[in-house]
């Protein structure tokens, strides 16, 4: 996806929020309805139904009909897209789009490609009931029949295309490279090398800290409040600007340097869902310690650490060399001798063989095993299709 920063005047800034809110409004409706729905009440209306709704709705609601009929009809469509895709448990459950946090709609079609270049570093898009708006030029501008319009938490708009990166061809040396997600690291990479994904330095976690510490005793609703909440927005903005750029990077990297690149088939959303309450055998009715909290932990790991971004930009770039394999066992495994026992993990960062003491950082062993493929079975991925018209997902809904 190539981003390109959007500036908006004052008044434009007003109608692009106002679109937000109308996309927000629709996608919310219609996740209520999709999440009210019980067995004995049929079928849940889909796209065509609601699009009939959002016609009525239109004929209400003065300030709906106000705003672009594309750009309702759109959110409506990247609802049925995302439900589409739980359902392909390759997603997340669709959540509820908050003011503030989701800000963003799309645009598809024919007014999707009114957009000129004015000079070298300048160029214009012409949003529908906004105009022409000023972006910069930072890098070519793809041809891609969408875009999506988004504002971060720290008030800078965007505009994305959602445009799948060419892939980059093989080298043909047959080199393979398993990539283990680590605990510590990001990323252990079979040739022993440890991945860091940056986040924020130690005194921008200190700054963070502080700013909600002030936040919880800030006044509801006053300017102190507002400041401190654009504060901390910006320094979550920051981190996520470094995590894409790391993804970005390491992904050509990986792609460039090796032909077939293993890594554990986890699905991220199976990884991050909600423990189950565990029903507690002494306390009938009472529910014991889930681990909730410790797995609260290990999910904001995996979301800084932006793994699951760097798989779904392995499969675009080396598209076709990507292969999962299952990762049962890859972490008890030896991979000097094969020896499995759970006793050779000696904790999260050193894995220690209870027979032939062969002792190597527990990460990289891991991807030792998944690079020579020895868990269990194997299987090429072949490329998901992708539509051109698909929602460019929200790094994880960041
Ligand atoms: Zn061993």
């Amino acid at each position: 996806m190539s981003r390109f920063r959007l500036y908006p005047t004052p008044m434009q800034r007003v109608a692009l929020l106002e679109q937000c809110k109308h996309a927000r409004y629709v996608w919310n409706l219609a996740l209520e309805q999709w999440s009210m729905w019980t067995r004995d009440k049929g079928s849940t209306p889909g796209y065509v139904e609601q699009a009939r709704q959002l016609t009525d709705a239109r004929a209400v609601f003065g300030w709906l009909r106000a705003g672009s009929q594309t750009v309702q009809q759109q959110a409506l469509r990247d609802f049925a897209q995302a439900v589409k895709n739980f359902h392909e448990r390759t997603h997340a459950r669709p959540t509820w789009r908050k003011a503030g946090l989701h800000e963003g709609f799309r645009v598809v079609g024919p007014q999707a490609s009114r957009l000129e270049q004015t000079s070298r570093k300048w160029a214009r898009v012409m949003v529908p009931k906004v105009g022409w708006v000023r972006l910069r030029v930072s890098r070519a501008i793809p041809d891609a029949k969408s875009y999506r319009v988004t504002r971060d938490r720290s008030g800078r708009w965007h505009l994305a295309f959602a445009a799948i990166p060419p892939p980059i061809p093989a080298l043909g040396t047959g080199e393979v490279v398993g990539i283990d997600r680590g605990v510590i690291v990001a990323a252990a990479l079979s040739t022993g090398e440890l991945l860091a994904c940056p986040g924020l330095t130690e005194s921008e976690q200190d700054r963070l800290e502080q700013l909600q510490r002030r936040l919880t005793r800030c006044r509801r609703g006053s300017k102190r409040r507002r400041r401190t909440q654009a504060a901390i927005a910006k320094l979550h903005a920051r981190a996520s600007d470094r995590r894409k750029d790391w993804v970005e990077k390491t992904s050509t990297g990986l792609a460039r340097r090796f032909d077939v690149i293993r890594v554990e088939d986890l699905r991220i959303t199976q990884m991050t869902k909600r423990p189950k309450p565990r029903p507690d055998p002494q306390r009938l009715g009472n529910y014991g310690p889930n681990r909730r909290r410790a797995k609260a932990g290990l999910n904001r790991g995996i979301l800084t650490n932006g793994w699951g971004a760097l798989v779904r930009r392995l499969e675009h770039k080396a598209a076709g060399r990507v292969e999962k394999v299952n990762p049962a066992y890859t972490s008890q495994t030896c991979s000097n001798c094969g020896h499995r026992a759970p006793e050779s993990r000696k904790n999260q960062a050193v894995f220690q063989c209870v027979a032939c003491r062969h002792q190597v950082n527990a990460d990289v062993n891991a991807a030792i095993n998944i690079a020579a493929g020895r868990a269990v079975s194997v299987r090429r991925e072949t490329p998901r299709r992708v539509s051109p018209k698909r929602e460019p997902q929200l790094a994880t809904s960041a």
